[in-house]
């Protein structure tokens, strides 16, 4: 494929959402509605949905997928001289929300192959401080959830789960989020299942529940027609009825989604064969057809220097006019956790991921044609990056 020809295609980014039409219907009548917000209809028809899905646990929903979990933590106790276990790899918001609270972010590195969480790590670097972890399942590959939550038992250690990128993944047959101690969602606008912006929280009780409304809204409990009181401290973080909207249109379809991104995930690795690692030196994810919900599709670049990522990344979109996107730098490398004393070195794994892997496009409007062109994309860029000096 010449470079002329290729860029007269259209530009593939990695990620958009596909909203249809009944649900552009759905949030018109929000807006003629007049009631758009706290205390609307859709939100807590949305609650209720995503509480089935979950199996009948209690979800609340929130304006973000940080929020949820920071109230996660908050609805743990977890805060001033707790230490929280986390992984380096994954966005900054995972290790933000342990800092938000005031308690203590700690990493552990991850699995090379899995990319995620080393549980050995995670076990080693449990302490009498410690008083939770936040596992992040990335890309929707769940960590090993048997080992996760036998942990987290033995040292009697509370679980927020990071799923921001796991909304209908499975462990053993089991979704994510209807199983375990706290599961955190995120329907950002490029998940599997967007509000544009949004998240949902999935509970253990109702008394937890009330809690996480509390923080949800200013502290509020109200009470009778016009009693009202402020017992803790809240912020402003929930949902709208206009992103709830979104959400049950989303809910329809996301079987569908996730299923058709599978299907695209299947026909990557047939297109890049079984020699593709051998002969460019580049690693495709973890084949977790039946567990991953194939949110992101990540490959690790062979190590050419430190511009390898952005050159690679360049060259895809001005030669082929194909987007891709990198999740994530290794956050202790941010320079806000640089100043509380994380360096180089201390993970290297995270560090070396972070500098390398690109995520291809991934999205239900993709075609198996699209996915042909990104891996003929791929392998030309690297072939042809490869007899550079
Ligand atoms: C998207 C995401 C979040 C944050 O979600 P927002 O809804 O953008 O606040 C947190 N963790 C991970 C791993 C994510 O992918």
């Amino acid at each position: 494929m010449t470079a002329a020809l290729s860029t007269a295609l259209p530009f593939l980014p990695f990620s958009k959402p596909t909203i249809d039409e009944d649900t552009i219907a759905m949030v018109g009548d929000v807006l003629r509605s007049g009631w758009l917000t706290n205390g609307g209809p859709k939100v807590s028809q949305f609650e209720q949905q995503l509480s089935e899905y979950f199996g009948g646990r209690p979800v609340r929903c929130f304006n973000s997928g940080t929020c949820t979990m920071e109230i996660a933590l908050r609805v743990a106790g977890v805060g001033p001289g707790d230490e929280v276990i986390t992984t380096p790899l994954s966005w900054v918001a995972t290790a933000n929300v342990i800092l938000e609270v005031g308690a203590t972010p700690v990493f552990a590195d991850v699995d090379p192959v899995t990319r995620n969480i080393d549980l050995d790590k995670l076990e080693a670097a449990i302490t009498p401080r410690t008083r939770a972890i936040i596992p992040v399942y990335l890309a929707g590959l769940p960590v090993d959830m048997d080992r996760l939550y036998a942990i987290a038992g033995m040292h009697n250690l509370r679980v927020v789960e990071d799923a921001a990128q796991a909304f209908g993944s499975t462990w053993k047959g089991k979704r994510i989020g209807a199983f375990g101690d706290m599961v955190s969602f995120s329907f950002q606008v490029n998940k599997n299942l967007t509000t544009g912006e949004g998240g949902c929280l999935v509970l253990n009780n109702e008394d937890e529940a009330v809690l996480a409304e509390k923080y949800r809204l200013q502290g509020v409990t109200r009470s009778g027609v016009d009693g009202i009181d402020v017992d803790v401290l809240g912020g402003k973080y929930n949902m709208t009825d206009i992103a709830a909207a979104i959400g049950l249109g989303q809910m329809k379809t996301i079987d569908a989604v996730n299923a058709h991104r599978e299907s695209l995930a299947r026909h990557y690795y047939q297109c890049f064969g079984p020699d593709f690692a051998a002969s460019t030196g580049a690693q495709l994810p973890q084949p977790a057809f039946g567990s991953s919900n194939w949110h992101l599709f990540q490959i690790i670049l062979p190590d050419r220097g430190p511009t390898t990522r952005a050159d690679f990344m360049r060259a895809l979109k001005e030669q082929y006019n194909v987007g891709s996107g990198f999740h994530y730098a290794a956050i202790h490398l941010f320079t806000l956790y640089r100043k509380l004393g994380f360096h180089e070195g201390m993970f290297p794994e995270s560090e070396r991921i972070g500098r390398l892997t690109v995520t291809l496009p991934l999205f239900y409007a993709m075609t198996t044609l699209d996915v042909e062109r990104v891996v003929g994309a791929v392998k030309a860029v690297l072939a042809d990056q490869a007899t550079q000096p």
